[in-house]
């Protein structure tokens, strides 16, 4: 076994797949993570050997606790920088690997770099030999501070090259170029997202993104920073309906020729989020302001027609509730379970 790599639980995701098996293998390279968890969950749910690869940079092996002990279920620690471990053979795989909130992907910013070019190239190597489906996370981040809005999938976007956001965003520029060039050099069937802010379960307390940062500051009673001005807008997607996003991207007799915009296009300035969010934790919380990040984009809203009228798909979970629910999660998670807004009873 290489050293480079853990199995941290053997399921039958794993190893030469006997004449017999029929399940279809996926591999979910950062499957320990937000998304990734909610994601492997979803595939075991439709009847796939699922392994998960991980670093644990920011996933947690709790956040895969509901379906740890699922026999089909396989979970490596790995880092999709290094190469990866060998034999493994799998039928689809989806790339969330990749540090997602600012602080997190700015803390060590050449290894992120690394890990959307370098994990990426790896990653599409497995798909070349195993003849697998590839799935990429990519981002809104591609669209920098845009100058057209809506950002339809067609906008080439507005990004510094060097500022401290560049590593994340530059480095999924550039895997988008990886997995389109692929796709024309070696015929490799490849499904792009743009992901749009997405929040809800699993996501963890000192992730550091705005959705997690206010109710965790509003359940403790802590002042609610918002940065600059809070008049910059996001879209937010409960993560539910991003996932069944990812199924249908994924499963669409017909891979998009460009990447296909996932997220909700309801848009919110972050005052409002704010204001949102101490309402529904009834706290006494005051909202402060503070230093607005470099590069921070002031406008952000998909236009998501691409994936509505091909993929049938748009999010069903508007804010009010998808907030609900997580207020309900972070309230459990850090008190118990005293479900104030009594959305997760629901
Ligand atoms: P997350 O930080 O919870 O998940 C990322 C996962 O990848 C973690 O489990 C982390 O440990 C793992 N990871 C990071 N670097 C790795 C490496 N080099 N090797 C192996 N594992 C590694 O974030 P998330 O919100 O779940 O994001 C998942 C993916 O979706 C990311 O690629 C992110 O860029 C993308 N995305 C998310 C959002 C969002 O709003 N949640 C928006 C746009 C794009
Ligand atoms: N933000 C904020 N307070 C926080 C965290 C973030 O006001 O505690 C702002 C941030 O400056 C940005 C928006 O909320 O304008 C979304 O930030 P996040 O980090 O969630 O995502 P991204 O900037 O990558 O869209």
């Amino acid at each position: 076994m290489s050293k480079v790599f853990k199995v941290l639980k053997l399921g039958s995701g794993i190893g030469q797949r006997e004449p017999h098996q029929k399940r279809r293998r996926a591999l979910v390279a950062g499957g320990a993570g937000f998304l990734g968890s909610h994601l492997c969950e979803r595939l075991l749910r439709d009847g796939y050997d699922v392994v998960a690869l991980d670093n644990f940079h920011t996933g947690k092996r709790y956040n895969l606790n509901t379906f740890l002990r699922d026999p089909r279920f396989t979970c490596i620690e790995h880092d999709i920088v290094d190469p990866l471990p060998a034999g493994l053979e799998v039928d689809e795989i989806y790339n969330l690997a990749c540090p997602a909130s600012p602080p997190h992907y700015q803390a060590d910013p050449i290894h992120t770099f690394k890990t959307s070019v370098l994990g990426s190239l790896n990653l599409l190597e497995l798909a070349r030999r195993s003849n697998a489906k590839i799935f990429q996370a990519s981002t809104s981040e591609v669209y920098g501070d845009p100058f057209v809005h809506p950002q339809p999938e067609s906008y080439f976007g507005n990004v510094n090259t060097h500022g401290p956001r560049s590593c994340y965003d530059e480095g999924k520029r550039s895997a988008e170029t990886l997995f389109f060039d692929y796709s024309r050099t070696y015929g490799l069937d490849i499904r792009v997202a743009r992901i749009f802010n997405t929040y809800g379960r699993r996501m963890q307390p000192d992730d550091g993104r705005v959705v997690s940062n206010f109710i965790v500051q509003a359940l403790r009673g802590e002042d609610l920073t918002v940065y600059g001005s809070g008049l910059q807008t996001r879209s937010f997607c409960y993560a539910d309906d991003l996932i069944e996003g990812f199924i249908r991207l994924m499963n669409a007799p017909h891979a998009p020729a460009h990447p296909v915009n996932l997220g909700n296009p309801g848009e919110f300035t972050i005052m409002e989020l704010a204001t949102l969010v101490v309402g529904y934790t009834n706290s006494r919380s005051k909202i402060v302001h503070r230093p607005l990040p470099i590069d921070d984009p002031r406008q952000r809203k998909p236009d998501i027609s691409f994936a509505r009228d091909n993929l049938g798909w748009e999010p069903r979970i508007n804010l009010a509730q998808g907030l609900a629910h997580t207020v309900d999660y972070f309230d459990t998670l850090l008190y118990g379970s005293r479900m104030i807004t009594g959305a997760a009873a629901s």
